[in-house]
């Protein structure tokens, strides 16, 4: 299209010209304000809103790039509220309109819409008020499909721009222009039309995943010469994200984080995630024992304890809520300083929601997760009956397990985001300790695994987590030990390389139901087979701390990456020579 026609943003601005754009000094701020409290019954803007409102309300053309959840609909409804005439909203599907239509009416905001499934009289109506000044409504809603197909809306569009009463046109989910997009809709090519047809209303384009090239091109599609593009990222700058281990033998996580609250977080506001009920009462009660300010929260407390665990903690009465999920609606602290996981949360979106309480005020703020062996299994049963639960749980526990990627790229790629590698700042544990891990062979530690779980196969046994592992380790029944090979690796180590089995798929997880509980047991996972073939080998990253003096010589010499198996003596292990290598003494053929 010919973007001369269109007279949009004008030039590109500068990081300081847009700055202006996040004052509240506007013709139309004090409006703004009141419309926000008083018809949105909000208090206040999330980020970007604000810039996004003022933008839009200055007549700029604009890409919002937001995750979704995170407000968009009100960077467009707001202004609509504030303005003369209507803003015409393109919509994909007819029941987000429909949701859509439903929340104004709640707020008593006057909404239309018009789809194919628009009665007549209805349609009719519509499209006399759209010119007619006294017209109530100050939003309508329309299909792409309508703005191609119906020429009597073009025609009663083009009477209300010449009226005056087309105030701003909000194109949602607009990477449905791009065939580059993932849900390219063939009705969104065609809506250069309304930018060629009516260049002075400001289009505001929405969208939750759109690379650049996608907005380009839907730029492009839209005729919009020069709108601004404002994103959102996932990546929230201000957060710290820490993973701590968590030793399955021992409450040493608790004591750990009454220290770090004591001293890292004196005086300050947050929260320590549980995973259930009853952990939230004893994590509490623990840590009020060490002399913290906790209290605990979760959806079986009755309902004036929990809004009064909830005020009290807002006004800094209480300094910790150890809380289960339940505490989330509606927690809106500006100064939560740390969100502490005392156990893994079951998915990756669980988990940026949950630390994402930290920080709103966009101060530094942590997030530090325990990870522990056992809970990956109390979490797997939890959601055994979802339908990718498992699959979910295991991108945390591939978030948690990492530790040569940066964490925040981890949740990037995760949420489909384009990641660049500057754009964590050292603010993970990561980044920051940068090279501290080796590649470690662990074909013959997978191999010594699976014939642990084969052998109690062959005798019609299941075998849970803690069972694989005491069986390697050498702890399990005398007879038993005889036919397996153990390992002198420490637990620690043990349990993280059976868990890079499971989330590499040499394991897999096997559930047995009763009435009162469901067991989780280890299986042979679909690629355990390939063990069979004498060439294939398997590794792991493993953090470097806790290896043994020799490893440490070598990395010392310059040798980033040091591939070791465990033909050699293994130097994950302990190094003590008192201890024979148990490849010599306890195997014994089958
Ligand atoms: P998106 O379109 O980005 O996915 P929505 O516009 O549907 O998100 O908004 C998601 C939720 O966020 C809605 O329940 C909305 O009321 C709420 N919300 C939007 N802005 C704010 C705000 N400034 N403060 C609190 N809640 C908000
Ligand atoms: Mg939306
Ligand atoms: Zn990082």
């Amino acid at each position: 299209c010919d973007s001369t026609q269109a007279s949009g943003s004008g030039p590109a601005m500068t990081k300081q010209e847009l700055l202006r754009y996040e004052n509240d000094d506007f013709s139309w701020s004090t409006e703004l304000e009141q419309n926000l409290k008083d018809v949105f019954q909000l208090s206040t803007f999330r980020p970007l809103q604000l810039k996004a409102i003022n933008l839009s309300m200055s007549g700029k053309d604009l890409f919002l790039v937001m995750p979704t959840g995170r407000g968009k609909s009100l960077c467009y409804q707001l202004p609509a509220v504030c303005s003369e005439g209507f803003t015409l909203v393109v919509t994909p599907l007819v029941s987000l309109m429909e949701d859509q239509l439903m929340y104004l009416k709640s707020i008593d905001v006057e909404a239309v819409s018009l789809n194919a499934s628009s009665s007549k009289e209805h349609a009719k109506m519509v499209l006399a008020e759209m010119t007619d000044s006294k017209a109530p409504f100050k939003l309508l809603y329309v299909t792409p499909e309508k703005i191609a197909k119906s020429k009597l809306l073009m025609s009663r569009l083009e009477k209300a721009y010449n009226a005056g009463r087309l105030s701003r046109i909000a194109v949602d989910e607009v990477h449905c222009c791009s065939q580059w997009g993932h849900d390219f809709r063939p009705d969104y090519k065609l809506l250069g039309i309304l930018k060629r047809q009516f260049p002075k209303v400001p289009l505001l384009g929405l969208t939750a995943t759109a690379t650049g090239s996608v907005l380009k091109d839907c730029q492009k599609i839209l005729c919009v010469p020069e709108p601004i593009t404002l994103t959102a990222s996932f990546n929230r700058t201000n957060l710290y994200y820490e993973v701590r281990l968590k030793d399955s033998n021992s409450d040493d996580s608790v004591s750990d984080i009454s220290a770090l609250i004591k001293e890292r977080y004196k005086d300050q506001s947050g929260i320590v995630y549980v995973f259930s009920q009853k952990d939230a009462e004893t994590v509490s009660a623990d840590l009020q024992g060490k002399g913290v300010n906790a209290s605990p929260y979760h959806a079986n407390m009755n309902p004036e304890d929990k809004s009064q665990v909830h005020r009290k903690w807002a006004t800094n009465k209480i300094q910790v809520v150890v809380a289960t999920v339940a505490f989330g609606m509606g927690i809106d602290k500006a100064d939560v300083r740390f969100v502490i996981h005392h156990t893994i949360s079951k998915s990756i979106e669980n988990y940026y929601q949950e630390s994402g309480r930290a920080g709103r005020d966009d101060k530094p703020a942590d997030c530090i997760v325990y990870f522990g062996f056992n809970d990956i299994f109390r979490i797997s049963t939890m959601v055994v009956m979802e339908n990718v639960g498992q699959q979910k749980l295991l991108t945390m526990v591939d978030y948690c397990q990492n530790v040569d990627r940066c964490r925040r790229s981890v949740i990037a790629v995760h949420f489909d985001e384009v990641w660049d590698d500057e754009g964590c700042n050292e603010m993970c544990d990561v980044c920051r300790h940068g090279n501290d891990y080796i590649t470690v062979d662990i074909t013959q530690h997978a191999k010594d695994v699976v014939q642990i779980v084969e052998l109690a196969g062959s005798l019609d046994e299941k075998l849970t987590p803690l069972k694989v592992t005491e069986a390697w380790m050498g702890k399990g029944p005398a007879k038993r030990r005889k036919m397996i090979q153990t390992t002198t690796l420490s637990r620690l180590e043990v349990e993280a390389i059976i868990t890079s089995l499971l989330l590499q798929g040499y394991l897999s997880e096997d559930f047995s139901f009763t009435p009162y509980t469901t067991y989780f047991y280890l299986k042979l996972g679909g690629k355990a087979p390939l063990l069979k073939n004498q060439s294939h080998s398997i590794t792991m990253k493993m953090r470097r701390t806790g290896l043994d003096a020799n490893t440490e010589d070598q990395l010392a010499a310059g040798i980033k990456e040091v591939v070791v198996t465990s033909q050699s003596p293994p130097p994950v292990a302990p190094n003590d020579s008192s201890t024979p290598h148990p490849r010599h003494n306890k195997l014994i053929k089958m």
